[in-house]
This record gives structure tokens, C-alpha cells and sequence, in this order.
């Protein structure tokens, strides 16, 4: 049985597995920068241990450290939140070498799906529709124009290494593809210290629709509905709800059987998430899995009512699940709001600082999870959301009226955040309506004068 667990991460994330642990009866122990000495998962763990210097290189991504420190601290398991170690395979196998258990799947399905070119052909084997592309990393500009010539443009360049929507490149013919080639290799061998580039066909004004996986170690795979992601800035998301407003029943069944399918086909345990881009016409192509918790699943949970982190540490210590796809009922819209220290009127330029005042709204249909408050000073060396909103209702119209309506309730102080653009989406006739794809916030930030955020 697990008696205590490390959570080798911070901020929000960090006190929701904190929160998760306490109702199971669960002991914690945070590990921490010495940026975040203030932060609340330290204060509120039962244990704390410092593991270096703010750079997340010095901290949050020296797996010998956080080992040391869950040998020391003695251990049962490591929930490793999201970002960071949580999709390492080398770090999922030395937790299972030193006999703690790693809270997500086996080190090889993070293989199998942390390699997007062995992602697609071994969820393409098991019949899941995928995005036409490269096998795999192309060698040279000369033979990715090759590939791209056959697939035909528009071709998305995509890096290797990539993740949280960088190092993308869009090209819509030879000339454009081969300035699109170079940059996107360069930016990723910055980014990543890997220039290696994959090519996909770009799918013009899809929507991301994702899948949440929760499989157990005894072979039962069920998923727990969709979030639509479509809401989007450079390739990163800003709002996620469920029930998708695109879905009809049958194309929901049926993304939902390819989502299974997909994580059966990597052999998967735990918690993780099949994305999709979806076109006009309702083709729906797989385009990764992520193997982790994920940030929007308070999303699933609203609707559900399924704890997913305890789910998590359930799978984890062996038990099986103990109800099947036909118990799990989605009953609820709800509506996710990231809420980042970043100032929209100036192209989301990060803005640090310390939180002069903080009061976080509440009432029925309301649940913020976040580890700021008054007088907390955010760190500029992590990433800069603050905060999730996360609002449900019975109906979608309900949702989001409760969204607005918390929005105008909440007061941030000292720093510029998402609020205010926020509730500026919240009225958009476009989004109200449910058509938002990928392109949406290009668009609204287009035809949006920036003084109402
Ligand atoms: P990351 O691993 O960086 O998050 P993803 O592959 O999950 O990258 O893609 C992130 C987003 O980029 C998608 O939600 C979508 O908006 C866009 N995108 C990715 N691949 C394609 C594609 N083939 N066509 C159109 N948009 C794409």
C-alpha cells in the first residue's frame, strides 16, 4: 500500500496531488527550488526537501536529487504532476529500479508515445485514423520537400522534441517551406538541443478534440469523455470545455473507441490523453498521446465527478478499477479557464512580480485551483500560469454565465493576467455559439480592440 508520496513538481499541480493524498489518508513530501520557498505546496505538504537552485535544470529536472531526496524522505511512490519528469522514461524506469512506484504508466508506453513517429504507426496498426506525414524525423531539406510535395501543402513542420506548442512552422509551397524548414530546425535546436523536424500535413482550422484514458494494470481501458482544446494561442491552450460543442453521439462513440484503442495498442496504464484534430467534415485524425496527468483534467473530473489523481494513485498501488464505461456518466458542462501572469494588451509579455492582492471567486459551480495568494511572489523562472478556473453547469449556457460571472469576481492585484481577456471570450458571440477551431483567437484578437482586455 502507498503510505506517502513525493510530488516532483510545483505550483497548482503540486496542491492538487497534495489535496488528492490528504483525502486518501496519503503522506506528502514536496521537493522544491529555492525560488519557491514560498510556495504553498511547501507549506502545506507534511514534508519538505530543497533540491537546488531556481533553474529548473538545477531542481525539477535532477532526477538523482528528487530520487535522493524520496530515499531519504522513505517513499512508497512519486507523482510526478505534469511538465518536467512526468513524461521521461529513463526517470519512470530508475523510480521502478529503486522500487518506487512511478504514479503513471510503464516506462515503455512513455516510449512508445514520447516517439512521435512510433506513436502514429503503432496507433495506426490498431486501426486509429493518423495525420498523413514523415516516418519519423526528415533527413535534409531536399528530402523533406520530396514528402512534402506528395502529401501536398499546406505541410506543418513540426520538432522532434517538441511540446507546449513550440518549434511549429506552417508552409504553403516549396519556397515557403524551405524558409519554414531551416527556421523551425534552428528554433528547435535552441528550444530543445535537437534541430530534428517531422512534417505533417497542416489541417486548415481543425479543432483539438482529446480523449481521457484511465486504465488500470489488469487490462480495463475506459475513457472518461472529450475536452475540446481548439482554443488556442501559438499552438497553446487558453480554454478547454466538455462536452465538445462539435460532437454529435455517434462521432463521439467513435472517437472514443479509437481513444481506447490507441492506449490499449501501447499497452497503457493510468491516467493519459489522446489528442485529435478534428475537420469540418468530422474526419478525426490522431496526432499524440500524452502519457501524464494533464493540466485541464479538473475539466473531466467536473463532469464525471471521477477524481482523477486518486484514480491515479489507485492504478498505482495495483487495485483495479471498479466501475466500467456504461457507469460513467457525463452529466455536466464545464468550462476551464488558464489563468496566466501574462499581459494580453501587450502580446502576453510575461509579468512576474508579486501578487499585491488575491481574492479568488466561489459559489455554487465554481473551483479554482491555484497556489497564489496576497503577497506571493511568482517566480520568472517557470511557466507563467497562475490559476485554473474551472466553472460547470447542467447546460452549456449555464457554464458560461457562471464563467463570466466568476471571472468579474476574481481580483488579481500587482501583476497583469488573462483575467480580462478571459471575459472578453466569455462574450464573444463566436465562441458563445460553439464554433471556435484553432484559428479562433488569431481572429478574435484581430477584430478585438485591446483595451477591452
Ligand atoms: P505539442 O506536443 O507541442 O503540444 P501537438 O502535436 O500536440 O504539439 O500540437 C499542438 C497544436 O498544434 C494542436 O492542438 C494544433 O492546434 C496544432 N497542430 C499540430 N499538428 C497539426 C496539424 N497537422 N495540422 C494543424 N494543426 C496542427
Amino acid at each position: 500500500m502507498i503510505q506517502k508520496i513525493l510530488i516532483a513538481n510545483r505550483g497548482e499541480i503540486a496542491l492538487r496531488i497534495i489535496r488528492a493524498c490528504r483525502e486518501l489518508g496519503i503522506k506528502t513530501l514536496a521537493v522544491y527550488s529555492e525560488a519557491d520557498v514560498q510556495s504553498l505546496h511547501v507549506q502545506l505538504a507534511d514534508e519538505a526537501i530543497c533540491i537546488g537552485g531556481p533553474k529548473s535544470s538545477d531542481s525539477y529536472l535532477r532526477a538523482d536529487r528528487i530520487i535522493s531526496a524520496a530515499e531519504i524522505a522513505d517513499v512508497d511512490a512519486i507523482h510526478p504532476g505534469y511538465g518536467f519528469l512526468s513524461e521521461n522514461a529513463k526517470f519512470a524506469e530508475q523510480c521502478e529500479s529503486c522500487n518506487i512506484k512511478f504514479i503513471g504508466p510503464k516506462s515503455n508506453s512513455i516510449r512508445i508515445m514520447g516517439d512521435k513517429a512510433v506513436a502514429k504507426e503503432t496507433v495506426r496498426k490498431a486501426g486509429v485514423p493518423i495525420v498523413l506525414g514523415s516516418d519519423g524525423p526528415v533527413a535534409s531539406e531536399v528530402e523533406a520537400v520530396k514528402i512534402a510535395r506528395k502529401i501536398g501543402y499546406p505541410i506543418i513542420i513540426k520538432a522532434v522534441a517538441g511540446g507546449g506548442g513550440r518549434g511549429m512552422r506552417i508552409a504553403h509551397n516549396d519556397v515557403s517551406f524551405a524558409k519554414e524548414y531551416h527556421v523551425a530546425s534552428n528554433e528547435a535546436e535552441k528550444a530543445f538541443g535537437n534541430g530534428a523536424v517531422y512534417i505533417e500535413k497542416y489541417i486548415e482550422k481543425p479543432r483539438h478534440i482529446e480523449f481521457q484514458i484511465l486504465a488500470d494494470s489488469h487490462g480495463k481501458v475506459l475513457h472518461l469523455g472529450e475536452r475540446d482544446c481548439s482554443v488556442q494561442r501559438r499552438h497553446q491552450k487558453l480554454i478547454e470545455e466538455s462536452p465538445s460543442p462539435f460532437l454529435n453521439s455517434d462521432l463521439r462513440k467513435k472517437m472514443g473507441k479509437a481513444a481506447v484503442r490507441a492506449a490499449e495498442a501501447a499497452e497503457y496504464e493510468n491516467a493519459g490523453t489522446i489528442e485529435f484534430l478534428v475537420d469540418a467534415k468530422g474526419n478525426f485524425y490522431f496526432i499524440e498521446m500524452n502519457t501524464r496527468i494533464q493540466v485541464e483534467h479538473p475539466v473531466t473530473e467536473e463532469v464525471t465527478g471521477i477524481d482523477l489523481i486518486k484514480q491515479q494513485i489507485r492504478v498505482a498501488n495495483g487495485e483495479k478499477l471498479d466501475f466500467d464505461q456504461g457507469d460513467i456518466k457525463f452529466e455536466r458542462h464545464a468550462i476551464e479557464c488558464r489563468i496566466n501572469a501574462e499581459d494580453p494588451a501587450r502580446n502576453f509579455t510575461p509579468s512576474p512580480g508579486t501578487i499585491s492582492l488575491y481574492y479568488a471567486p466561489g459559489g455554487l459551480g465554481v473551483r479554482i485551483d491555484s497556489h497564489v495568494y496576497s503577497g506571493y511572489t511568482i517566480p520568472p523562472h517557470y511557466d507563467s500560469m497562475i490559476g485554473k478556473l474551472i466553472c460547470h453547469g447542467t447546460t452549456r449556457k449555464l457554464a458560461l454565465q457562471r464563467t463570466y460571472r466568476a471571472l468579474s469576481e476574481y481580483i488579481v492585484r500587482g501583476i497583469k493576467t488573462t483575467i480580462p481577456l478571459h471575459k472578453a471570450i466569455m462574450s464573444d458571440p463566436v465562441f458563445i455559439d460553439g464554433k471556435a477551431t484553432t484559428a479562433y483567437m488569431e481572429d478574435f484578437l484581430s477584430r478585438t480592440p485591446v483595451d477591452l482586455f
